[in-house]
């Protein structure tokens, strides 16, 4: 528990943890789409379901430092759904005004329509998508490659180039025509993507999210809030790897002594030990800076890059560290292994951030240590 909660704050976690321990770890092995409807109900009765969402729609708006409370307690009980904990926040969307805050952002947060986040485009692409006005609507045309949950969305805010004016997010449907779903698949993590192609697709004037030219800025804000998300989690997940080891460690081995009686075995473990304390002392630190309205997208790189750097390396560890037993499917290290791979590349490859983190310092002279 970081030392400085205040009483709210440490009734969050507890909360947060009770939510994990009560409700979603008896789930495990559910049916998902079964356990998603009972999360989403019984995190709607805690109140932990509108934290994400804007208090003009029924929201309750929480800060950064009650987010990654809530995220670090789930995680560390290495609970499954935690996915459908939170309700949909606004994204990109969050400043729609006009037709499309009643056409797409009302039905988005209340549950009605899912959306997808279209960003990142196939390398082999003849060339970036774009939109084109026409009238009264734009045509659009190209393809998005990684859509997290695209199969299932019923809009994709999308990055787009506007010729002469730059970057621009555009709200485009699925079921447009022109919309043409090329690919459905799945990572190793077991999240679902799709790859989509547009073909003249037209799309409303009104469905520009903002003013031509500021789409990556949009774009970006949306990736930086989740990258403080995966560095909450990655914490809690640390904490439970941490208490996993413990455990393991205490245990007998062939000899009858304690596994953690070997000085080489220990020395891993505190490798992951003390690089836990720096990661959980820097995400929490960002959250508070975030909360003080300081700008913290160098912070929040930093504390995605790391800990989700550090989780990959640690359950790596924890495998040596247990054995061939952690590999056989099922053993939640083997699961772990899966799930974190991704955090690496997913709203960021590391090493582009890190490239990101030292031109902050280096050139808008940006940043904190
Ligand atoms: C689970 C998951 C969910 C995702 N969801 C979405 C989504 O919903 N929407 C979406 O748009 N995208 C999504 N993505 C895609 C993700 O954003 C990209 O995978 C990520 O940005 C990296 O881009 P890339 O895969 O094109 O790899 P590349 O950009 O080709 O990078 C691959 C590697 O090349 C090297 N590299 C690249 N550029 C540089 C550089 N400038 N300097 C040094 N090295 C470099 C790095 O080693 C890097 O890791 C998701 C990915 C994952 C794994």
């Amino acid at each position: 528990m970081p030392e400085t909660l205040n009483e709210e704050q440490r009734a969050l976690a507890e909360q947060a943890g009770r939510f994990a321990e009560e409700v979603l770890l008896p789930l495990a092995g559910e049916d998902p789409a079964t356990a998603r409807a009972e999360v989403i109900a019984r995190s709607k009765a805690a109140g932990f379901f509108p934290m994400t969402q804007p208090k003009a729609f029924g929201g309750t708006e929480a800060g950064a430092l009650a987010l990654c409370i809530v995220r670090d307690e789930l995680a560390a009980r290495n609970a499954p759904f935690t996915h459908a904990v939170f309700g949909p926040g606004p994204g990109v969307l969050g400043g729609a005004t006009g037709p499309l805050r009643d056409s797409h952002l009302e039905p988005l947060l209340a549950g009605r329509l899912r959306a997808g986040f279209g960003f990142t485009e196939p390398d082999d692409a003849p060339a970036p998508t774009s939109a084109v006005a026409d009238g009264d609507v734009w045509v659009v045309n190209g393809q998005k490659s990684y859509v997290t949950g695209g199969a299932d969305a019923d809009f994709i805010n999308t990055l787009v180039q506007i010729p002469g004016q730059g970057p621009a997010m555009l709200v485009i449907d699925t079921n447009a025509p022109g919309v043409h779903l090329a690919r459905r698949f799945q990572s190793l993590d077991g999240s679902h993507h799709a790859a989509f192609e547009f073909s003249d697709v037209r799309v409303p004037a009104g469905h520009l999210i903002g003013r031509p030219g500021e789409g990556l800025p949009r774009a970006l804000r949306q990736i930086g809030d989740t990258r403080l998300a995966f560095a909450a989690s990655g914490v809690g997940t640390l904490r439970w790897l941490d208490g996993y080891l413990i455990g393991h460690l205490k245990q007998p081995d062939r000899t009858g002594r304690p596994r953690g009686d070997k000085e080489g075995v220990r020395l891993r473990y505190s490798d992951i030990r003390l690089k836990a304390y720096a990661a959980r002392s820097m995400v929490y630190r960002t959250a508070r800076l975030a909360d003080a309205g300081e700008n913290i997208v160098n912070e929040g790189i930093a504390c995605k890059v790391f800990t989700t750097e550090l989780v990959g390396e640690a359950v790596d560890t924890a495998i040596q560290l247990v054995g061939g037993a952690a590999l056989v499917v099922g053993h939640p290290l083997e699961a772990l292994y899966r799930q974190v791979r991704s955090l690496r590349l997913a709203e960021g490859a590391s090493d582009v951030l890190r490239l990101n983190l030292a031109r902050g310092a280096l050139e808008l002279d940006k940043g904190r240590i």
